[in-house]
């Protein structure tokens, strides 16, 4: 059902039997939406994250004398320095390799210290240890092979973009200029040097040709620039990857990476229509200036 939700087509239908292909790499889906990731949790890491929360949750309690029966039994056998279950000698264990990691100079945990505490002078917050952890784990998000080239073509400055994005207040705006450069619109993605289903040009890249170079998109380019140039400040003379790329522009600005945004959500139900609509009484999305103001 999560599945579904981040990469299902276009058609918004859910069926159980069908495998939906995940679009993004997982390595890659940990990172924050700033990064260009989808937040997802690494399930592994989460856990251990928890075991270590435990154990210095007992440690801090057993520091203040506030341990119950199991936590006082558990606490005797450290200092004996032998774990009799298996469950807490896996919590030492991660405890003391995340210590070493992270918190050098806190004691070890056969010296029963204090809890490892935060900035605040507080134990360790489970969301805290997991940071800590996740970043440690997936430094940088990996790009994909579009992003990197995007990088060389137009200079695009990925994962800057995602910090941009990130700031539209236009939910369906944000949404759809995050998937354009995560590279994770449906329906499109397994496109590659095919001919246009619109405008029948050849092209390597769905995503830079649907939303720039397209023969539809051409058509009304002017109209898109118009647009841009009536209701923001920043004015501009092309629609291209430059103008979609929001983190070349000034970041106090807010209306123009909102107006980039509802124009590429725009831009995208006519894609949508155009590609995959089949039911013929609905009327086709137009791109219009008074569609625009509106949103
Ligand atoms: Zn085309």
């Amino acid at each position: 059902m999560t599945r579904w939700f981040l990469f299902s087509s276009v058609k918004n239908t859910y069926t159980e039997e069908r495998k939906y292909k995940t679009m993004m790499k997982i390595d890659r889906a940990y990172a924050d939406w700033k990064e260009g990731g989808i937040k997802l949790w690494d399930i592994e890491l989460r856990h251990i994250a928890f075991k270590i929360w435990y154990m210095n949750r007992l440690l801090h309690n057993n520091y203040n004398n506030n341990n119950n029966t199991l936590q006082e039994w558990y606490t005797e056998q450290l200092s004996r320095k032998k774990a009799h279950t298996s469950t807490l000698n896996d919590m030492c264990r991660h405890w003391g390799v995340f210590r070493v990691k992270f918190y050098q100079n806190h004691p070890k945990i056969n010296e029963l210290p204090d809890c490892i505490r935060n900035d605040n002078d507080e134990p360790l917050k489970l969301k805290e240890i997991y940071e800590l952890m996740i970043k440690d784990r997936h430094p940088t998000p990996r790009r994909t092979e579009w992003q990197k080239l995007w990088a060389v073509r137009y200079n695009t400055a990925i994962p800057k973009v995602f910090i941009n994005i990130n700031s539209i207040s236009h939910q369906k705006g944000r949404n759809t200029l995050f998937r354009f450069f995560s590279r994770s619109l449906p329906g499109i993605n397994h496109e590659r040097d095919t001919r246009c289903k619109i405008c029948g040009h050849l092209f390597r890249d769905p995503y830079s040709h649907l939303f720039t170079l397209c023969q539809d998109i051409l058509d009304i380019e002017k109209t898109i620039i118009s647009t841009v140039n009536k209701l923001s400040f920043i004015k501009i003379h092309r629609w291209s990857m430059d103008t979609l790329d929001i983190s070349k522009y000034n970041r106090t600005e807010r209306i123009f990476p909102n107006l980039i945004g509802i124009i590429a959500h725009q831009l995208w139900k006519i894609i949508c229509h155009k590609l995959f609509n089949t039911d013929e009484s609905k009327p086709e999305p137009k791109f219009e200036q008074k569609v625009i103001e509106t949103e």
